[in-house]
């Protein structure tokens, strides 16, 4: 019988050293911080600075980067696993270096980038030196159709010269670089073959920032960015020419799973949260948890959480056996979006006006999940990627199967 629900002993002891160290450590230490009550913000610096340098000496560092770079090496389920309890600590992404967008950026480069690009960019991602941005939508065209860039790179002897304008390159602010998608080809007969990837070292003269667009989160560095007649050297165009769109892809489809790994975690906190208060809170002759109502929320909310584990559990093991996994990847992102919404909306209502006051995590994680349903793909885009791929199997196969996953069932 080859399906099997449980971890390898090795990727459960890395799970679970994993979550001691954010919880008896990490968590712990920001606690006694909190409750100092006059910590300033070189306090908060100080501590998260040596609280990844723990990280690292302790092997706790980039779990989702293989061995040869320093990383944990481990296979994308135990990253999952990993991830998940990194989302249950704030900042544990930050703490163990495997932060949006560092992380998809740490990838790409893995991947695509020349020795020079390796040692220059990827190295400090690595050391956790650096920091790094992705440049790929613009205000004036629909970001869910990359076909539609405008910025241009124009080769110019041997530099390329970028001219452009992007917003919500997050994390722009402070990033020593960005991965920056232009188009080089505007005349390649096949779209997706028209925009070409590089790196733009962000103290390029011709950068601009133009603002940190405000959302209803507040201002999360999301900036509003132009690119004037940045120059760049040839040695910085990332992957092949033309390549953009494709790397891309490769990029998109693991990061948009290391998302939905780590809004596994937010689920489950809140689902946590929603069954605590309802077991405290009393009204109308009985606990808030004795009523059928506030049942049905935690066990639709348990249903939808497990289906959410299994798609991405089911996605990971995909990618990890080197199996194609577009559809698989699409579906885990909508729907543990989507379930992350409803969870986190849910244990709002229970938690009434405290729910919707800052005194509990909640509101904070209600404006992270509604981005959730609209970046890396909007849910109309996946679902339309979903049913273009099951067509493409029924009329291939006469079957749907490899269009829901291709189980044995
Ligand atoms: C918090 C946050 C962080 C982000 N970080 C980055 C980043 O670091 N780098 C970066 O480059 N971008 C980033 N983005 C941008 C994000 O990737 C885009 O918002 C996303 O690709 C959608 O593009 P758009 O906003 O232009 O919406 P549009 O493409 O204009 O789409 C708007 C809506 O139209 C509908 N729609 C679109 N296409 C279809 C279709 N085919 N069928 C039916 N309906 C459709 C959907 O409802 C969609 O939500 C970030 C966004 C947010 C909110």
């Amino acid at each position: 019988m080859a399906i099997d629900f449980q971890f390898s002993q090795e990727v459960e002891d890395a799970r679970l050293m994993m979550r001691e160290f954010l919880q008896n450590t990490v968590k712990k230490e920001f606690e006694i911080l909190r409750n100092r009550g006059d910590a300033s913000g070189d306090d908060w610096s100080v501590l998260v600075k040596e609280l990844r340098s723990r990280a690292k000496s302790e092997g706790f560092w980039l779990p989702h980067m293989p061995q040869d770079v320093g990383g944990m090496g481990l296979g994308i389920t135990a990253v999952a696993a990993v991830s998940a309890e990194a989302a249950k600590v704030p900042m544990g992404p930050y703490i163990i270096n495997c932060q949006a967008p560092d992380e998809g950026n740490m990838h790409t480069l893995y991947h695509f980038a020349t020795d020079y690009q390796r040692e220059t960019f990827l190295k400090p991602l690595l050391e956790g030196t650096a920091r790094s941005c992705f440049s790929m939508t613009e205000p004036e065209v629909a970001g869910s159709d990359p076909t539609l860039i405008q910025t241009t790179a124009v080769q110019d002897g041997d530099d390329w010269v970028i001219n452009g304008h992007k917003w919500f390159t997050s994390g722009a602010k402070g990033a020593d670089f960005a991965i920056v998608i232009a188009k080089t080809d505007p005349d390649a007969s096949v779209a997706q073959a028209r925009n070409s990837a590089f790196i733009v070292p962000l103290d390029s003269p011709g950068f601009e920032i133009v603002r940190d667009v405000e959302t209803m989160g507040g201002k999360h560095n999301h900036p509003e960015v132009r690119y004037n007649d940045v120059r760049v050297p040839k040695e910085n165009l990332l992957g092949e020419r033309g390549g953009g769109h494709k790397l891309g892809q490769v990029r998109l489809g693991p990061a948009r799973l290391a998302h939905c790994m780590r809004w596994l975690g937010q689920i489950e906190m809140a689902l946590e949260m929603l069954i605590d208060r309802a077991q405290k809170r009393f009204a109308h002759g009985s606990l808030l948890s004795e009523k059928q109502s506030i049942q049905w929320m935690m066990s639709d909310s348990a249903m939808e959480l497990y289906s959410s584990k299994l798609m991405v559990l089911h996605a990971a093991y995909k990618i990890e056996n080197g199996m194609e996994f577009k559809q698989e990847v699409s579906m885990a992102k909508h729907h543990v979006a989507n379930t992350l919404w409803r969870v986190v909306d849910r244990a709002m209502q229970v938690h009434g006006a405290l729910g919707y006051s800052t005194d509990t995590p909640l509101a904070g994680m209600m404006q992270q999940a509604r981005w959730a349903r609209l970046a890396d793909g909007a849910d109309e885009v996946h679902q339309m990627r979903i049913a273009e791929l099951l067509m493409k199997a029924y009329n291939s196969d006469g079957s749907i199967n490899q269009g829901v996953g291709g189980l044995p069932l």
